[in-house]
């Protein structure tokens, strides 16, 4: 089993469910009391969130690109982002060290492909839903990516920044979301793209009538799939 390195804390709520589903899956796989080699570098989010909003991802990059190298000489095997808003600076992570970055999108996409859906809803922060970083790696496996209107693509980010990151779960953001959900259901989407790792506490299965792809379960899966890798 590879060591798994997870930059966290983008929020640390999402990060505990990386953190647990990523030890259920190994125990899943091997069973009594096995559980998973990782290494959780977890930051200050408040940190990040300031680069985010002056829009300086210079430095949001070069400050996740030194917790990757920590993660590298503290002996993980491939590295984990534990958030999709931050793949914006993959490139100055990739850039400090010298194991592999397993891409959220790029997960998502299989799992997408997998249903043979062609056409998907995407939600997430302002920064993933209007900017080309994320989308532009979804469509290009050939799947459309739908995202809200203006107005509802700002209250869905004020309730990620708002709420989720800071443990808030409530029954009116969660039938927000619902409507928002059958608002893309309504303009063709097969399929929801939960692309923010805090949404899958918020959103259900059961509140949707389409599928829904919860990235922060489907890349722990796909990070412990890694780690059985040869
Ligand atoms: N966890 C979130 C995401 O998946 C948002 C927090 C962040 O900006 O990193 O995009």
């Amino acid at each position: 089993m590879k060591t798994i390195g997870l930059i966290g804390g983008m929020s640390w709520e999402s990060s505990a469910e990386y953190y647990r589903i990523i030890n259920e899956e190994v125990k899943g796989k091997l069973g009594g009391l096995h559980s998973a080699k990782c290494l959780l570098y977890s930051v200050d989010f408040d940190e990040i969130e300031r680069y985010q909003a002056g829009g300086d991802w210079q430095s949001a990059g070069k400050a996740l690109g030194e917790v990757a190298a920590s993660l590298e000489k503290a002996g993980a095997d491939f590295i984990v982002i534990c958030t999709n808003t931050m793949h914006k600076v993959i490139n100055y992570i990739e850039g400090k060290i010298n194991i592999p970055v397993l891409h959220i999108a790029d997960a998502t996409a299989n799992q997408i492909q997998k249903s043979n859906i062609k056409k998907v809803g995407l939600l997430g922060t302002k920064y993933t839903m209007e900017q080309d970083f994320y989308k532009s790696r979804i469509e290009s496996n050939r799947i459309n990516v739908l995202v809200p209107d203006k107005e509802e693509r700002n209250n869905v980010n004020k309730v990620i920044y708002k709420e989720l990151c800071l443990g808030q779960i409530k029954q009116s953001s969660k039938d927000y979301y619902k409507s928002v959900i059958q608002h893309l259901v309504d303009k063709g989407a097969e399929g929801i793209i939960l692309g923010c790792t805090e949404i899958g506490l918020l959103v259900k299965p059961e509140d949707s009538e389409v599928p829904l792809f919860d990235t922060t379960a489907i890349h722990a899966i796909e990070a412990v799939n890694t780690a059985f890798k040869k």
